[in-house]
């Protein structure tokens, strides 16, 4: 499959997509606090969609039950909300969230220290959401998406921490997961060159561990092997002519 470039009318329609999903996941965090069930989480997340005209990205994709991802602490990617699991204090609580409006995809995520943290833990959150500004600042015209793993990684790596490899960044458009990967390690000036149109899901998986993981047997919860602690941040970047803009930014929708 190709990379399918976006028209400025596309865009525009993505840029709400990704207003509804960061106004959405704005809310949530601030959901987040001891005692709160992961399924009160996926509920509330589920009727804010509804205010918005908008369905979830998530909720039957490849069979997924759930409309959010929870994922606490050694769990790194798409946790399965349930309310038999409660959030607690120092838990690292990472929320991925996307939805579809008039048939375009918005797709974000970001970590929550539940007060008080570790010390461990807020650097890694933090490394983690600088590490996502250091790849969305390396995506320029002309330029490779290699750039942008690179960018990551050196980010991740110069603190101590490591990129989950075994999960990636992805084109984003009419499909949640579009061509081309976005890989969280690589070489600068390699893949495939960032051009006008093109909008990618930039998304760090962060470990404080060794970054390897393993797939419970729900057969989606994505835990560190060695039981660290795990961060994820996520944005919606389109390329434009004007340069890199972040469509899942919360704010008022046009
Ligand atoms: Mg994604």
């Amino acid at each position: 499959m190709s990379i399918e470039l976006k028209s400025p009318a596309e865009i525009a329609s993505m840029r709400h997509a990704g207003k509804i999903v960061a106004n959405i996941l704005e809310k949530l965090a601030a959901l987040v606090k001891p005692g709160i069930r992961t399924s009160d989480l996926d509920d509330a997340a589920l009727e804010m969609l509804k205010s918005y005209e908008a369905r979830p990205a998530f909720l039957g994709y490849r069979g997924f039950p759930k409309t959010l991802c929870v994922s606490i602490n050694s769990e790194v990617v798409h946790g399965i909300p349930r309310p038999s699991r409660l959030v607690k204090s120092g838990d690292v609580v990472s929320l991925d969230f996307g939805c579809v409006w008039n048939g375009f995809y918005g797709d974000a995520a970001l970590t929550v220290g539940v007060a008080p943290v570790s010390r461990e833990a807020s650097r890694l959150i933090e490394t983690a959401r600088r590490s996502l500004d250091a790849g969305i600042a390396a995506m320029r015209l002309g330029g490779r998406v290699g750039d942008i793993s690179n960018a990551v990684q050196e980010d991740v790596e110069s603190n101590g921490f490591s990129v989950v490899r075994d999960f990636v960044g992805h084109g984003i458009g009419r499909a949640l997961h579009e061509e081309p990967q976005v890989p969280n390690f690589g070489k600068s000036g390699t893949g495939p060159r960032i051009e006008t149109g093109m909008v990618l899901a930039i998304e760090p998986m962060v470990a404080a561990g060794s970054g390897d993981v393993e797939v419970l047997a729900d057969g989606w919860t994505a835990v560190t092997r060695d039981g660290g602690l795990a961060a994820h941040f996520e944005h919606t970047v389109a390329m434009t002519d004007k340069g890199a803009e972040i469509l899942t930014l919360s704010g008022p929708l046009s």
